[in-house]
């Protein structure tokens, strides 16, 4: 298998280029490609205003990035992301991403944080099976999650999420890429986009990979406001997106309440791969230590607003209060004091 690989550089300033994966145009053969590669490329970059062409050449998938992925059950894949916020990683890849195959298709959840991460997962995954990708999933609109899709949905998988998904894209994606471009750089991040979902889940859907059925399910507002979990059936695996931190400092950007009852609602009997960390075994292994967290915070919030303190006062005490739980999560300082703000502010009404 051979894919296409353009050279885009950001119109009016050649120094910033990366390479572009066109992925939804495998070919069989050399001359093949040599021969369309041209027009798919002509294509693609008039999607793309603001990117211009630097080269081109065909490479076979062995000479592509792929991203390293690990067989955790029967046709189920994970890419464990660095276990770090985005400040301290080299290019932003922190977020898990899952891969289940079945029988017809496959089914990517989360993308990564980049057209480039994207284009890596698509090569981690050819190298197993070259299955169609029929659907990328994603668990919420948080940029090391989401912003990966359009790589997929070149290859001509649906972009499946939360009800809600498409508007938090809509208000929020610009901003995701303007950050990631600053912390990463222009080349890092070129050619990524930002894509909608073409099926939005509101409460349940059944996707079927041909033998393989996965359900979604969309949640309340909780780590955001378009969380939804993806339970393979055939092994019990629940991909739980950031609902689930293990290692990373939790980060409440829906709602503290909705998070902490859906801790107390779910429950799972299998395999849990949660968004950031290791993957658990057994429910009580993957949410304890983050239930005890934000509990704890929810508490400390509390107290500072029953104790009538003013944002500027609450946020280091509420940070102090959690400081003896700190050891067991990474990036502790800065995402306890961005939680302890967000939750300050929405417990302050209620
Ligand atoms: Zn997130």
């Amino acid at each position: 298998m051979l894919f296409a690989v353009l050279s885009a550089c950001l119109a009016g300033n050649p120094a910033f280029c990366g390479p572009v994966v066109l992925t939804g145009r495998p070919f069989d053969t050399v001359s093949e490609c040599r021969e369309q590669a041209p027009r798919f490329a002509a294509d693609w970059l008039a999607g793309q205003p603001g990117l211009t062409q630097d080269g081109l050449e065909c490479r076979a998938l062995s000479d592509l990035a792929a991203l390293p992925l690990q067989p955790v059950a029967e046709g189920v894949h994970v890419h464990l992301g660095q276990i770090a916020p985005f400040e301290d990683s080299p290019d932003g890849r922190i977020a898990n991403l899952g891969v289940v195959i079945g029988r017809d298709s496959i089914a990517v959840i989360d993308a990564g944080t980049s057209r480039a991460q994207g284009q890596a997962l698509l090569a981690a995954i050819r190298g197993i099976s070259d299955k169609p990708v029929s659907h990328v999933i994603l668990t919420h609109a948080h940029p090391d999650h989401a912003l990966g899709a359009s790589v997929f949905a070149e290859a001509g998988a649906a972009v499946v999420g939360h009800g809600r998904l498409a508007d938090a894209l809509r208000t929020r994606g610009p901003v995701y890429l303007d950050n990631m471009t600053r912390i990463y750089g222009s080349a890092a991040m070129i050619g990524t986009r930002i894509v909608l979902p073409d099926v939005a889940v509101t409460d349940r859907l059944e996707i079927d990979l041909g033998g393989r059925v996965l359900t979604l399910t969309a949640a309340g507002p909780a780590h955001s406001d378009s969380d939804l979990t993806v339970l393979d059936r055939t092994t019990e695996t629940l991909f739980a997106g950031d609902l689930v931190f293990r290692g990373l400092t939790p980060i409440v950007d829906g709602s503290l309440p909705g998070w902490l009852a859906w801790m107390e609602g779910a429950g799972h009997g299998g395999m849990i791969v949660p968004g950031h960390g290791p993957v658990a075994a057994d429910w009580s292994s993957a949410i304890l230590p983050q239930q005890t967290f934000l509990t704890a915070l929810g508490d400390a919030t509390r107290q500072t607003l029953d104790a009538g303190l003013p944002l500027s006062r609450a946020v280091p005490a509420i940070v102090e209060a959690l400081r003896p739980l700190s050891g067991e999560w990474i990036a502790f300082p800065d995402s306890a004091a961005r939680d302890a703000t967000a939750v300050f502010k929405e417990l302050e009404w209620r």
